[in-house]
Formats: C-alpha cells, sequence, structure tokens
C-alpha cells in the first residue's frame, strides 16, 4: 500500500509496537494523519499550508513498519520524513530522532525548498506536523487565548467586552482566533478565502456564525458589541481587498491581526486570483504567483498600518505577513509589532510556554482527570483554572482527547510526574504522549517571532534551539526533533520539540523529571542571557544554575 488512505491512530492498551514508547510515537504519527486532525490527510499536510508528519505515503508506510518493530535499545532516524536507519542506541536514548525542513544558510529559501521538494529529498515539517504532537486547533486555541487576554489586559481594562477584532484566516491555527476572542468576552470578524474553513470552525463550535456580506457581518458585530455579547462572524472573501475597503469606510475595529499563511506566498490568495483556481496557478507559476500574493499582503497590511494609525490594537500574529509585504516594497510593514515582544515574552522569561499531553488510551475521561490533576496541582493559579474550565466546556477534541495549558519551570515537572504516576496506579486507562510546540521560550530562534527584538539583539541567534534539542536528547525524551522554517517560513527560524512519554514505569518518571525541567530550563537561561530581569529573578529562586552569574 503507498497511496493515501485514511489513517486513524488505534485506541485502547493493546500494543503494536514493542514498547509504549515506540507504541506512543506510532500512535501520534497516525494521529496527525487523522482527518479529524489533518487539514489536507490525503496529502499527508497536517496544518500551517504544506506541514506534514510524512514525506510520502511509502516513507509514512516505512515509518509504522519501523516503529512497530524497533526494540528498546534502537532509534530511528527521520531526515525531512522520511525513515532512513535504526541505529543501536540505549533505553535512556529517544526512539526516534527527527530532522525535518533543515538548509544551509545560504540556500534556506523557498525557491531551492521547493526545488529539493520536487525532487523528493525533503518535505516541510512546520512544528508539531513532522513532529508529531500536533493535537487540532486547540492546540493553539490556549496560546490565542493568553494573546487576547493580554491584549484585554494592557488596552482594555482586562475584558475584551465590547470590543471587535478583526482577523483572517481560519485554517488549522488561525481558526482558534475566534473563540479566543469570544472566550475574552469580544467579538470577531474572521475573513477566510476558502468556505471550507469557515463551515469547519462553526461545525467545530471554535466560530458562531457566517455573514452573508461585509456589510451584515458589520451589522451582527456593531450589534453584539453594543450589547457587550461574545460572538464570532465567518466572512468569505480576500482579506487584501476587505480590510482597504473596511479602512476606508471606517469600520468600527478595536484590534487588527492576520492568520492567513502569509509565510508561504503559495498559500496565501492573490487579490484577482478565484479560490478555486489558486492550487492549479501556484503550481503552474509559482514565480508569478508569489510575486502577486506579495502584492496582495503589501495591501493588506498597509490596512492594517492603517488601522493602527487610526487607533486600534494591532498586531503581527507569527505569519509573517510583514516581511512579505516589506519584499513587496511597503515599506511602512513594521510599523506594528510581533505578538512575542508585545505579549508573550514576560511568560517566556519564566520558562513558560505551551505543555500539551494526548490520552493514548483515547479516552476523554483521561483528559478529564488530568484536568483535574492540573487544577489540584496549581490551585492559586487563577487565569489556569479558568483555561481548565472553559476548555473543558468549550473545545471540540480532534483525534486523540489532548489538552493544552502553560506552564513554567518547575511546574511541568511537577505535572508530567503526576502523570506518570496516574498511570502507574492505573487511575488512566492508558499512557501519555507529553509533549509541546516548537513555539517555546527556549526552544526557537525566529527573529520575525518568537525572537523578536530580544533585548540584547540576540534574535537570530540560533544555537539555543539545537542546544534545547541535544539537553533532551541527554535528558531522555521519547523523540526530539529539530525543524527549520516553521510558522515563519524557510530562512526565518530554527527550532526544536521533544515528546516525553509516561508509560507508568520509574524509568519514564526518571526521564520525564529530567526533560521537562530541562525543557523549560532552556528559557529561563536564554532570557537569563540576553538580560531579561524577570528570568534572572526565576534562576535566582527556583535554582537554576547560570555559570557566567556563579562566582
Ligand atoms: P492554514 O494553511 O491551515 O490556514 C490558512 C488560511 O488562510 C486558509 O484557510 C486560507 O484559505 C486562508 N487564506 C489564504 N489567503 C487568504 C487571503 N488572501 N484572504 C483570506 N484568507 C486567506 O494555516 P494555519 O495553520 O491556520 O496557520 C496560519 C498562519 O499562522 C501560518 O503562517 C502559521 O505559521 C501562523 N501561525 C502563527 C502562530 C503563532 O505565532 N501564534 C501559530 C500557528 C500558526
Amino acid at each position: 500500500m503507498s497511496g493515501p488512505r485514511p489513517v486513524r491512530a488505534p485506541r485502547g492498551t493493546e500494543l503494536s509496537a514493542l514498547g509504549w514508547q515506540q507504541e506512543a510515537a506510532l500512535r501520534m504519527l497516525q494521529n496527525n494523519l487523522d482527518p479529524e486532525v489533518a487539514e489536507h490527510p490525503d496529502k499527508l499536510v497536517v496544518y500551517g499550508g504544506t506541514g506534514k508528519a510524512a514525506r510520502d505515503w511509502r516513507s509514512y508506510d516505512a515509518m509504522v513498519r519501523t516503529l512497530r518493530t524497533l526494540k528498546q535499545d534502537e532509534t530511528m532516524l527521520v531526515q525531512s520524513g522520511r525513515p532512513v536507519g535504526v541505529m543501536q542506541t540505549h533505553e535512556w536514548a529517544p526512539r526516534v530522532l527527527i530532522a525535518n525542513s533543515n538548509l544551509v544558510g545560504d540556500w534556506a529559501n523557498w525557491e531551492e525548498f521547493r526545488r529539493l521538494e520536487a525532487l523528493g529529498l525533503t518535505m516541510y515539517g512546520q512544528m508539531t506536523a513532522g513532529s508529531w504532537i500536533y493535537i487540532g486547533t486547540q492546540g493553539i486555541l490556549q496560546g490565542t487565548y493568553e494573546t487576547f487576554s493580554a491584549v484585554a489586559a494592557k488596552k482594555f481594562g482586562g475584558t475584551l467586552a465590547g470590543t471587535i477584532t478583526l482577523t483572517a484566516g481560519l485554517g488549522g491555527m488561525g481558526g482558534a482566533q475566534p473563540l479566543a476572542v469570544t472566550m475574552n468576552d469580544g467579538v470577531a470578524i474572521c475573513i477566510d478565502v476558502d468556505p471550507r474553513a469557515i463551515e469547519r470552525r462553526i461545525e467545530h463550535r471554535y466560530l458562531d456564525v457566517r455573514a452573508d456580506s461585509l456589510e451584515h457581518a458589520l451589522q451582527l458585530a456593531v450589534e453584539a458589541r453594543d450589547a457587550r455579547r461574545p460572538l464570532s462572524i465567518g466572512l468569505l472573501g480576500n482579506a487584501a481587498e476587505l480590510l482597504p475597503r473596511m479602512l476606508a469606510e471606517g469600520a468600527p475595529i478595536d484590534i487588527v491581526t492576520d492568520q492567513t499563511s502569509a509565510h508561504d506566498p503559495l498559500a496565501y490568495l492573490p487579490v484577482g486570483v478565484e479560490f478555486d483556481d489558486m492550487a492549479a496557478y501556484a503550481a503552474k507559476d509559482p514565480a508569478g504567483f508569489t510575486t502577486r500574493a506579495r502584492e496582495s499582503m503589501a495591501r493588506h497590511v498597509e490596512a492594517m498600518v492603517g488601522f493602527m494609525d487610526a487607533g486600534a490594537e494591532v498586531f503581527d500574529y507569527g505569519n509573517s505577513i510583514r516581511g512579505e509585504a516589506q519584499l513587496a516594497g511597503y515599506e511602512r510593514a513594521f510599523a506594528f509589532p510581533g505578538f512575542v515582544p508585545a505579549y508573550i515574552r514576560p511568560l517566556f522569561s519564566e520558562g513558560k510556554g505551551p505543555f500539551r499531553w494526548a490520552a493514548l488510551s483515547g479516552e476523554a475521561s483521561d483528559i478529564h482527570k488530568t484536568d483535574k490533576a492540573i487544577l489540584d496541582l496549581f490551585p492559586e493559579n487563577e487565569s489556569l483554572h479558568r483555561w481548565i474550565k472553559l476548555a473543558g466546556e468549550r473545545v471540540h477534541f480532534q483525534g486523540l482527547p489532548a489538552r493544552i495549558c502553560w506552564l513554567g519551570y518547575g511546574e511541568r515537572d511537577k505535572a508530567g510526574e503526576r502523570f506518570n504516576d496516574m498511570v502507574a496506579s492505573g487511575e488512566l486507562a492508558a499512557p501519555l504522549a507529553i509533549g509541546r510546540d516548537h513555539l517555546d521560550c527556549g526552544s526557537v530562534a525566529s527573529p520575525y517571532r518568537e525572537t523578536e527584538a530580544m533585548l540584547d539583539g540576540s534574535d537570530a541567534i540560533a544555537d539555543w534551539p539545537l542546544l534545547n534539542a541535544m539537553v533532551n536528547v541527554a535528558s531522555g525524551a521519547s523523540w526530539v526533533s529539530i525543524h527549520h522554517g516553521g510558522g515563519v517560513g524557510m530562512g526565518r527560524s530554527i527550532h526544536a520539540g521533544q515528546v516525553s512519554v509516561a508509560d507508568g514505569t520509574r524509568l519514564a518518571g526518571e526521564k520525564i523529571r529530567r526533560v521537562l525541567t530541562n525543557d523549560p530550563g532552556m528559557g529561563v537561561i536564554r532570557h537569563v542571557d540576553a538580560g531579561y530581569d524577570i528570568a534572572e529573578t526565576v534562576a535566582d529562586e527556583r535554582g537554576v544554575r547560570v555559570p557566567m552569574r556563579e562566582g
């Protein structure tokens, strides 16, 4: 079998691999391709434009076959979505090591990447697509919720009630925006060119309604805003056309951002091109398509700057749209900030980031029990409690049930060890895969996003994610990945991920304690090195050793 077919991870406790560490990798690979989870599973595309879980179906089959026979002292090596070797290692070593989409600096651009991809030599791994820890739109929901809460705190007295947010992109990640805004009690107008993206978000209850026209969308938005009633509205159309129109008409917008797939110009629909013709046009004339997409992004960003000038809170949501608009010659592209320096950096300085876990049993009750454990472990953290409660009520599980919450240094290891104990005692029906996004405090170098405007100017230093991957390998993670180009595109980021399996054994407990201490510890030392006071305080208070501060 080597063609497209529906894939779904097995549930329950029966193993098809030789141990839970391998079984977990197998199930999470398959879960990434579950039609409930992946955006385009037939093409092995999980999310984020063309972020894939495997290079091609033959490689997928080979990975499944290999994981099923992989021993406890063996490691499978994956090079851009293809298994290229199995080596004898030892039981503390990861069962899988993954390197995706990495290119040498001078060659690190989309053109060269596409050439190599067409030759079948590489694939785009995004962040959690090629590293098998994507958990559907919920994964980004919590981060988006945190970001909009921070916007509310900064500018609107702690709530988005009575405000209208305008954004575009209702894909795998961008689809979290409407729910994140309504969870903060605001109104959102969300534009997308793909009617299926709008329908899908409505089906999953991330989006409330679809408007028939721009006028209809504005009418609904203003009514809800005036009643201080949360509402999210889907609007079909091209953002590069609609934003300038809304600006010109003086639409009453308070907050503007964007999550179209701008990081990949071949995934952004240029003005004047029909959505149905997009794929064929992009394949036939990638250079021409790119030029037109960038020109449209310039118009889109120009309108965002216009809203900013008119007093709205405007930020880039990590899709590189400012960089693309600048390439098209728009000079004020960087007039508004990225969301990390604007809202997230203080959290990163404490080692906080998107911690997540998936129930390999397939049972929702396992997640509900872990939710309760998190609430018990951190009784004093109010926003965490609010999130876990709202997530329990509003989040539709996609694929294997999973949960995400942001935890910091000294918290993640506590949660991980508790989870492992719950597996050991039989309280949970099966083991958990515990991982995180590559968008984390010490795991990424990405000057347009996570490391934009670092205090010491070290935005483009990529030693940190490489050290992060190495320390996770040395600490006993179950699989570790190093990727290039995730989030913001080729040439713009290098990042690392880890997943650790809580299988209830003592060995897993030992590994989890180290990995979940050292992994967020990278965030603390990275921010100490860059001169952030919060990170220095955390290091001092929680005992993170930083040699340059000793002696
Ligand atoms: P996706 O490919 O699943 O969805 C993108 C959506 O944009 C699609 O539904 C598409 O129809 C729509 N679109 C394309 N051109 C458009 C246009 N001109 N007007 C209106 N809609 C248009 O991608 P995704 O996974 O949702 O990610 C979106 C972007 O956000 C990516 O660039 C990703 O890297 C970035 N991202 C940022 C963060 C973050 O920093 N918080 C996290 C995840 C993703």
